[in-house]
């Protein structure tokens, strides 16, 4: 059933297996993947995710996963072999999946609300091992990586994707003061996409030190931490609070400080991702007297990932500075630690 392929591909390759919470990552021969349906696509692997969400399947678990697994869904590689059917690539061409691509046919899709689209789709085995196979509607909505452009930045369009359409969903505009809550990749992204969009002030909460630099760099303006209470901001945004307040960290601390310090008419994005039954008091008569607008954030509608590439292509947004380690395949056993270093914004593991 192949179109064309690479003259080799090797039998077996390596891939990070994991054998459950808590354990290490080990390095493993498998069998490598090889088009088995006409849409199929063999991808080697030069880039994949090792982010948060992963920190947390490897050492505590994921109730999507059972292990043994070899994990990531992040990839950016160079076709090595594709099925009869696929028209649009071809071997050797560099390319980067956006893992969540509509199915078109779900209830949610139905509904027009794709970035909920309940079908599940996976890469096989994983991104974290030297060849990965990808079948529709992955292999259709693959894009090729332009010269120019990094496979370490290529892997972060989906991650911009995201930022981007919480930007769209809370409406941050021209002349709006908007506040970022956390200071991590996510964040740094957004204050970017936020001043882009013509916001006059980003401000970005950082609680490491070291990141300050990182917010300027990104247009921001840093504010502590410990200073998140409605009367720092007001006095930093001329009494008033911000416009948006955009919760990146996850936690029920972080999102209670966004109700306090938004303004009146004012907009909560809810971004960072909290553990299930997490809950804060919310005094509801401020939501209802203040006209406090909530909205959750989570993936992003059809055209945004495109939208996202487009940005890193034409130079409109800077990633380089969150490609702040790699990690080879060998070295995975090392890969949690060095996601939680301090100084780590995104680890890019390289099979
Ligand atoms: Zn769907």
């Amino acid at each position: 059933m192949t179109g064309t392929a690479a003259p080799s591909l090797p039998s077996r390759m390596r891939a990070a297996v994991w054998r459950g919470p808590g354990r290490p990552l080990t390095v493993e021969e498998l069998p490598t993947p090889r088009v088995e349906e006409p849409g199929d696509v063999v991808i080697r692997v030069r880039a994949a995710m090792f982010g948060a969400a992963l920190v947390r399947a490897v050492t505590v678990g994921h109730p999507r996963l059972s292990p043994p697994a070899v994990l990531g869904t992040l990839v950016v590689g160079d076709i090595v072999e594709t099925g009869a059917a696929v028209q649009h690539l071809k071997p050797g061409q560099r390319v980067t999946l956006d893992p969540h691509p509509p199915c078109g046919h779900c209830d949610n899709c139905r509904d027009g609300l794709q970035a909920l689209c309940s079908t599940k789709i996976s890469i096989s085995p994983g991104a974290h091992a030297e060849y990965v196979r990808i079948r529709p509607p992955v292999a259709t909505h693959a894009r090729p990586v332009p010269p120019g452009v990094s496979a370490g930045e290529a892997l972060l369009t989906e991650i911009v994707a995201c930022v981007l359409d919480a930007t769209h969903t809370a409406g941050i505009g021209p002349g709006q003061d908007v506040l970022v809550i956390g200071c991590g990749p996510v964040g740094l992204i957004q204050v970017q996409l936020a001043r882009l969009r013509g916001a006059q002030r980003v401000f970005c909460s950082v609680n490491h030190p070291g990141r300050r630099h990182l917010v300027h760099q990104a247009g921001g303006i840093p504010v502590a931490a410990e200073d998140l209470s409605a009367e720092h901001m007001a006095v930093l945004t001329a009494g008033r609070g911000p416009h948006v307040v955009v919760e990146a960290v996850g936690s029920a601390a972080t999102y209670a400080s966004a109700f306090e310090v938004v303004r009146d008419g004012g907009t909560v994005v809810g971004f960072g991702g909290c553990p299930s039954g997490t809950t804060i008091p919310l005094d509801l008569n401020a939501v209802h007297y203040r006209r406090i607008r909530f909205v959750g954030s989570y993936h992003y509608a059809p055209g945004v990932f495109e939208e996202a590439a487009r940005l890193l292509e034409t130079g409109q947004i800077d990633l380089k500075s969150l490609l702040t380690h790699r990690i080879p395949l060998d070295r995975i056993a090392d890969a949690v630690a060095t996601a939680r270093r301090p100084d780590c914004l995104v680890p890019v593991v390289e099979p």
